[in-house]
């Protein structure tokens, strides 16, 4: 069993953390909000003080944070997990932050320190169940040392290497940030037209935005989006994809408009509610929905 620190215990990272030691894992802990912290120890694990105690004498650390900015100030800010790393220690970062920061990050640790980028793509019960589907960016000699830890979590895949894992989550929520802003936006549609509510749902969930429709089709019947992925994580995500694109070369007018429909709805203040509330801000909802 590995003796590993946990960094962030939001909405992921508490189901994840539990998850290893559920496996039997020796596991430290620490999170900004020190009550989540000290809640977490009743399960069985130790409460670090700062994140560099965190990693001290673990194998592992791994960081399910919020944004690039949260991973810069846990890693590089008072008492950072990042210099206190050692050489073979292994960081592994599952948060969803772009490839920009991983870089960065690769070129700030001790020299002898192994990066491996993997964040996540499931929600909350694929969190809790084991179900998560990794994209590792890793070399595979690296990928073998991570793998079984990463099993604990559900399915990792070795998408390339280093960076890649971080780039390859940012494709994945360009998709879903565009397809369900497109599903507001033909819903919106309906609307104004008239259209019984039930049946135009009835059709598109026969078309490329079935998925969106079948998963949400209850939040957006019953005007309630209770969150498992913040609408402000979403448009943080549609926001590094526009930005990581513009550093490659690449204009993407989809999903800048679909990150200004989410910057309505956190403008709005439904910025702690599911990303799918951004529904409601295209519909035109002009009751705010609740929980
Ligand atoms: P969350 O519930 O908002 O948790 C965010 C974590 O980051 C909390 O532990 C929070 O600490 C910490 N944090 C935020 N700002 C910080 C700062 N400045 N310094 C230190 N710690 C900070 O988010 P989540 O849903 O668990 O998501 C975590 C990551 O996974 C995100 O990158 C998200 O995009 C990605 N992701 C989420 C889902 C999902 O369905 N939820 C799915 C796939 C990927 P506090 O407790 O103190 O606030």
């Amino acid at each position: 069993m590995a003796k590993i620190a946990f960094v962030g215990l939001g909405q992921m990272g508490w189901p994840m953390a539990s998850r290893l030691l559920e496996a039997g894992h020796d596991v430290t802990v620490w999170n900004r909000t020190q009550e989540k912290a000290e809640a977490f120890v009743e399960r069985g694990a130790r409460a670090a003080a700062s994140p560099a105690e965190a990693v001290t004498g673990a194998e592992i650390a791994i960081t399910m944070l919020a944004d690039p900015e949260a991973l810069e100030q846990v890693l590089f800010g008072p008492d950072g997990l990042g210099e206190a790393l050692v050489p073979e220690q292994l960081l592994v970062e599952m948060s969803t932050v772009g490839p920009r920061i991983i870089r960065s990050v690769r070129d700030r640790v001790p020299k002898g320190v192994l990066v491996v980028d993997a964040p996540v793509r499931g929600s909350v019960p694929e969190a809790t169940d084991g179900r998560l589907a990794i994209l590792v960016g890793a070399e595979p000699e690296v990928f073998g040392l991570v793998e079984p830890i990463l099993r604990t979590f559900g399915t990792p895949t070795r998408v390339g290497g280093p960076g890649s894992g971080a780039a390859m989550k940012l494709v994945a929520n360009s998709a879903l940030g565009a397809a369900v802003a497109a599903a507001g936006e033909a819903i919106a549609l309906g609307d104004a037209l008239g259209l019984d509510r039930a049946a135009m749902l009835d059709v598109l969930s026969e078309t490329p935005l079935g998925g969106v429709i079948r998963n949400k089709r209850e939040s957006i019947e019953a005007g309630s989006y209770p969150a498992r992925f913040k609408l402000s994580l979403a448009l943080k995500d549609l926001r590094l994809v526009t930005e990581t694109a513009a550093e490659a070369g690449r204009q993407l007018n989809v999903a800048a408009a679909s990150r200004d429909w989410f910057q309505e709805a956190a403008d709005a203040g439904l910025g702690g509610l599911d990303y799918s509330a951004v529904i409601a801000t295209i519909m035109g909802d002009r009751q705010a929905p609740h929980r």
